[in-house]
């Protein structure tokens, strides 16, 4: 049977050093252990979904390495299907993190086997979804081939723009929800501050806005609402767009109105917030109610 949700997208491992400063050009740093994690945006968006209870599958590209097995058995033990994730003659991704005590990341991501993710790779998944939801960390190509088979096999689309680039018409157009944060809508519109009404122009059906601490708002051709965050201690942010995207994706399988969707997203990427990592901090079911 097919997943209900899927995700096309990346999978990495984070290693992560904390250290008292980015080495500059030709300097080297001596920092702390290395943590290695498991990342990239499809998983995590993946695992934000799989711990909501959601039947959600990844599509995506691993290495066949030890970092490839890593990332193979994390998702699995965080219950997303991973027989779509294919093991291919590429090293695993990497995300080299570097942490400062003022808690800013430097981030240099070698993306490897997710480079490999085929288009071709979507069409076998496809049958049976409720919802595709893609991000952007793999082949641009293989992203608007996603989305415009999906369309076409009447499942419903959701384009998390994240890193933001350019994306064919064709591929925006009819496509169900665009969801960016505010850079990426500010990149897209050439304009701030942004009138997330305007992303509707670019074709989408609906477009949502998160806005970090003050949550979220969701445009359509019916108008706008805006969905605050509750007020919490953020303790780190990574991850927590991936965190709305998953939560986002689930609701609009289950048949929430995207309002409502939405407004599950801002709870559990808030919730994900109060606690340190990406995938380790994302809520489960028991934990949201
Ligand atoms: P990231 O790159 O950190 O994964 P993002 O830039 O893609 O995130 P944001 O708009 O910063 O996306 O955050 C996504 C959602 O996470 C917000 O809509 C909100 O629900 C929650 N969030 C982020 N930062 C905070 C914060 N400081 N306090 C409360 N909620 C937050």
């Amino acid at each position: 049977m097919a997943a209900q949700v899927l995700v096309v997208g990346s999978a990495n491992v984070d290693l992560a050093v904390k250290a008292e400063r980015r080495p500059q050009g030709g300097e080297t740093v001596l920092g702390a252990d290395t943590e290695v994690l498991p990342g990239g945006k499809g998983a995590n968006t993946a695992v934000a979904a799989a711990k909501l209870g959601a039947d959600v599958a990844l599509v995506g590209a691993v290495g066949d390495d030890s970092f490839g097995t890593l990332l193979l058995e994390s998702l699995r033990d965080s219950g997303v299907r991973a027989d779509h994730v294919r093991t291919v003659d590429r090293p695993t991704g990497v995300a080299y993190i570097t942490v400062t005590p003022d808690g800013e990341n430097s981030i240099l991501v070698s993306p490897g086997a997710n480079r490999a993710l085929c288009p071709e790779a979507v069409a076998a998944a496809l049958p049976g979804a409720r919802v595709l939801v893609a991000s952007m960390e793999v082949p641009l190509s293989t992203v608007e081939h996603a989305l415009v088979s999906a369309k076409e096999a009447g499942v419903r689309t959701v384009l998390n723009l994240s890193p933001v680039a350019e994306v064919a018409e064709q591929a925006l157009s009819g496509l169900d929800v665009l969801l960016v944060n505010q850079h990426e809508a500010a990149w897209l519109l050439g304009a701030e501050p942004v009138d997330a009404m305007r992303l509707l122009e670019l074709g989408p059906k609906a477009a949502v806005v998160t806005k970090g601490a003050s949550g979220a708002v969701v445009v359509t051709g019916e108008g706008s609402s805006e969905i605050r965050a509750p007020k919490v201690e953020a303790v780190d942010t990574t991850g927590a767009g991936d965190a709305f995207a998953g939560a986002f994706s689930t609701a609009l399988a289950r048949g929430a109105n995207i309002v409502d969707a939405a407004t599950s997203g801002v709870k559990v990427a808030t919730m994900s917030v109060r606690r340190r990592g990406a995938q380790p901090s994302y809520p489960n079911a028991a934990e949201l109610e």
